[in-house]
């Protein structure tokens, strides 16, 4: 019979064990709220577990038994933004069938105090439960913040720092990841987890939204849920779930590497870049279609984790009338990625026109001092073909990385990013930039029509 309320006997910061079929977890109870008991793990995590699910609740310590939960547990009240918390055994804590929610700030991961509209970061389960108490009926899930700050002020080492975080959860059991994400560069974040994060056992979703919590239109509740259930499902790869129209009905997940923020303000901003997305995600029927093939979860028991990287590589977009200078300011660089237009141009003036400002010269002379240079398409859609006009040919002829591929340039620069993180040598470096490693280069560009 599963528990209908928490006796009245039980009081804040007793400890208690829930028994959950197999699973037992133990920790201060917090409170109970919209049907979840809220419980202090004794790693500093907190989790809300379904009243429905609880087969027996039993008292382990009473709270003036001991002098205070943090005593007991050090970590309550202590764990601040950024902060590592250790992650919980597996078994002790019953974190076997949590989805770990990972937040690293923006708008999802905001709730506003209507008295003075300031907006704050949603750092807990409670919290969470209480924004979003649907997702008590998703799965268990354990919370941290890692950070909290806005995408545009990330760096590739926050990246690295988000990858270690998520291997601890995978470690520590968890059945999924969701990371909440502000949505400016979440698909720069979610191609450097799939370089970082390869053979995943588990799902790893990455979520924002586009608009507030305070605002009747956000798309935070539904993209939230979504992600939840993708996390729990059997998608074992790093993805990226937001809204696939404007209307309120369904997500689609996108393989980190093939995603682009491809609008300002609307709430289907993220589209799949030459790749149909993974799945739709139906979140009031809990429902997930797939639309193409994927890793699947218990294909990949051991983790590949390297997270690696070299931050010291810029992004230039060609446009008529560059200056030529402004490529020699890259020779401090390690590796460029040159969004150039059309199948990967950038002006060679092979017609020897008067007022053309040709760039190729300088950028040989940064490729002959070992800067690597990647051509990637700014049409976005399509890929990089250096033999259709002879600017292209000209282009690959001095050095230029990336023909035929069909990445993003930003999936390209932080894809040369975490290959210069490990390789220097030229040919090895053109190998792995153009060979595919985490479904960033297709061999067909497909799209879906919405
Ligand atoms: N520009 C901020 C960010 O990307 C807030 C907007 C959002 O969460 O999408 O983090």
């Amino acid at each position: 019979m599963p528990l209908d309320k928490v006796p009245e006997t039980i009081v804040e910061k007793d400890i208690i064990r829930l028994v959950c079929g197999e699973t037992r977890y133990e920790g201060a109870f917090i409170q109970c709220k919209n049907g979840a008991v809220i419980l202090k793990l004794s790693n500093g995590y907190n989790t809300g577990i379904l009243l429905s699910h609880i087969d027996n609740l039993q008292l382990i310590e009473k709270a003036i038994e001991h002098n205070s939960a943090r005593a007991i547990h050090p970590q309550v009240n202590s764990k601040k933004n950024g902060e590592k918390g250790k992650p919980a055994p597996k078994d002790a804590a019953g974190n076997g069938n949590s989805i770990s929610i990972l937040s690293s700030g923006g708008t999802i991961s905001s709730r506003v105090e209507y008295t003075t509209g300031a907006v704050f970061p949603v750092l807990d389960v409670d919290e969470l439960l209480s924004e979003f108490p649907e997702i008590a009926q998703i799965s268990p899930i354990r919370a941290k913040s890692v950070f909290s700050i806005l995408s545009e002020d990330l760096t590739p080492k926050h990246w690295q720092v988000l990858a270690e975080e998520i291997r601890e959860e995978i470690k520590s059991g968890c059945t999924g990841v969701v990371i909440l994400h502000g949505t400016d560069t979440m698909h720069y974040t979610s191609a450097a987890l799939s370089f970082m994060l390869q053979k995943l056992p588990v799902p790893v979703v990455l979520v924002g939204a586009q608009r507030s919590p305070d605002r009747g239109s956000s798309d935070n509740r539904q993209n939230l849920i979504s992600a939840l259930l993708a996390a729990k499902s059997d998608i074992a790869t790093v993805s990226l779930c937001m809204h696939s129209t404007v209307n309120d009905d369904s997500c689609l997940l996108h393989l980190g590497t093939k995603v682009r923020k491809l609008h300002s303000s609307r709430r289907d901003a993220f589209k799949s870049v030459n790749r149909l997305p993974i799945a739709k995600i139906f979140p009031k029927e809990k429902r997930i279609e797939p639309l193409s093939s994927y890793d699947k979860r218990g294909n990949s028991p051991e983790l590949e984790f390297d997270n690696k990287i070299n931050g010291n590589v810029g992004l230039l977009y060609a446009h008529p009338g560059i200056k030529p200078q402004l490529v020699d300011k890259f020779a401090d660089y390690d590796g460029i990625v040159v969004a150039g237009t059309g199948f990967g141009h950038v002006s060679t003036n092979p017609s020897n026109d008067k007022l053309a400002l040709p760039v190729i010269g300088n950028l040989k002379a940064l490729i002959d001092s070992d800067v690597k240079v990647v051509m990637a398409p700014q049409t976005i859609f399509g890929r990089v073909n250096l033999n259709v006009y002879s600017a292209g040919r000209l282009l690959k002829e001095i050095g230029v990385i990336g023909d035929g591929c069909d990445f993003t340039p930003e999936t390209a620069l932080v894809k040369l990013m975490w290959v210069l993180g490990h390789e220097k040598k030229y040919a090895k470096v053109k190998k792995e930039m153009e060979t595919n490693i985490a479904g960033e280069i297709t061999e067909r560009s497909l799209l879906i029509d919405e």
